[in-house]
């Protein structure tokens, strides 16, 4: 979709803000540029918009030289977001909306419902919002509009320059969020700004980290992460990225242990004799449909069916989930593991070995260079999902309640 071709931008005055630049972004992927404030990521995202021009190189839009292309028309098929949105003061929130669909000659009918339709999809009410001055908004609600003006013409691309930089912590992490949601379902090709190391993680399929008028490294976030190729990018990334790892690697079904299961309704003393021959703590209860009703711990009683002393399962997270909320479940409900669901069915449980060893995976998986598959821990003792492996954690002993 883009391609830097050994893009460099000298300044009249003599700073090299990019230097000999290759990369390439394809199409439907939100790719982050990150990197301290002066390193040429504001240089680049605008080179591609022609607001600002290469000294040499050349920048490739779905194969076609972008500098033999009229500026304006250009424009017109790239989405431009930035800091403070720059909404025209004194014109609404849906006359803004319009602004390109007006330019693009759009009937007024069409214009409308267009911009409506906008509004709704970045979570502003058209018949609330709509008739607003910008400074009759929060800085949140503004910099959705930005957004939302943005995708008026339905732009193949979308250049967006820390567009949530301007807002306090809690908004920018509601923003994140809405518009990962939004790129879910628009499927744009997104070349995205920021200084902040967390927000280009959470958003990027791919991240581009800059040093001084080049790139360090282009990758994935969990490769970036978990095996930086330079001391620049382990020093900017910072000395938590195990942690921040966590949140970029997701539990997957084929990672996880299967300790002993019994079904509900089965004589407790079964369950107890099982436990006992396989030498686990715990088994798991399902019902006939595979779905998860609890546990039962080794050394119970021994009456009645194992209903009579299943106990809830507190943690527990859906396959696909980041291994941070599988993580944060453990420590929440000071439980030894968490189980795993996949819908309505249970899929195995995640402890710490065997999120240690999913993050281990993540990094062998992606850095197929296999430059350096360390987590930064020490090997996990065990670490592994045998299947028939006694499982050594617990889950929320001290205040599980029987269901
Ligand atoms: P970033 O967006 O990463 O903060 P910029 O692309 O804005 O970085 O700037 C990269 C470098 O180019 C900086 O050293 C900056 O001072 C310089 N620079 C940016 N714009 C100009 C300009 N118009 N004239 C001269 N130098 C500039
Ligand atoms: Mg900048």
């Amino acid at each position: 979709m883009i391609r830097f071709e050994n893009v460099t931008k000298r300044y009249p005055d003599g700073t090299t803000a990019v230097d000999d630049l290759s990369f390439d972004v394809r199409e439907g992927e939100l790719v982050t540029l990150v990197g301290p404030s002066g390193c040429g990521k504001t240089t680049t995202m605008k080179m591609v918009n022609r607001l600002i021009e290469p000294t040499a190189g050349r920048i490739l839009l779905d194969g076609e030289d972008i500098a033999r292309t009229d500026p304006v028309r250009l424009r017109r098929r790239i989405g431009y977001v930035i800091q403070n949105v720059g909404l025209f003061p004194h014109r609404t929130v849906l006359e803004n909306t319009e602004t390109v669909p007006h330019l693009l000659g759009w009937t007024r009918a069409k214009r409308r419902a267009r911009a409506a339709e906008l509004l709704e999809l970045v979570g502003l009410d058209p018949s609330v919002h709509g008739s607003r001055y910008p400074g009759q908004l929060s800085g949140g609600q503004r910099q959705r509009v930005g957004v939302a003006r943005a995708l008026a013409a339905d732009p193949p691309l979308l250049l967006m320059d820390e567009p949530f930089g301007a807002v306090d912590p809690v908004v920018r992490e509601r923003l994140q969020s809405e518009f990962l949601r939004l790129q879910e379902q628009v499927r744009k090709t997104v070349l995205f700004v920021t200084h902040d190391i967390e927000e280009a993680v959470r958003l990027g399929d791919r991240m581009a980290v800059f040093g001084p008028g080049r790139i360090e490294q282009y990758d994935t976030p969990a490769t970036v992460l978990g095996s930086p190729a330079t001391p620049y990018v382990a020093d900017f990334v910072g000395s938590d990225r195990g942690m921040k790892r966590l949140s970029v690697t997701p539990v997957e079904a084929g990672g996880l242990e299967h300790p002993p299961v019994v079904r509900a309704g089965s004589p407790a003393a079964e369950a107890a004799a099982l436990l006992a021959e396989r030498g686990a703590p715990y088994a798991v209860v399902l019902d006939a449909d595979g779905g998860l009703r609890g546990y039962v711990a080794a050394g119970g009683p021994t009456s009645g069916t194992v209903d009579d002393h299943t106990l809830r399962v507190e943690a527990r997270v859906p396959v696909g989930a980041p291994l941070k909320q599988a993580f944060s479940a453990m420590l929440q409900h000071d439980a030894g593991w968490t189980a795993v669901v996949d819908g309505d069915r249970y899929a195995g449980v995640l402890t710490p070995a065997t999120l240690h060893a999913a993050l281990r995976r993540s990094v062998n998986e992606d850095g197929a260079d296999g430059r350096n598959g360390s987590t930064g821990l020490p090997d996990a003792a065990g670490a592994g999902a045998d299947e028939d492996r006694a499982v050594g954690g617990r889950q929320a002993e001290p205040d599980a309640t029987a269901s």
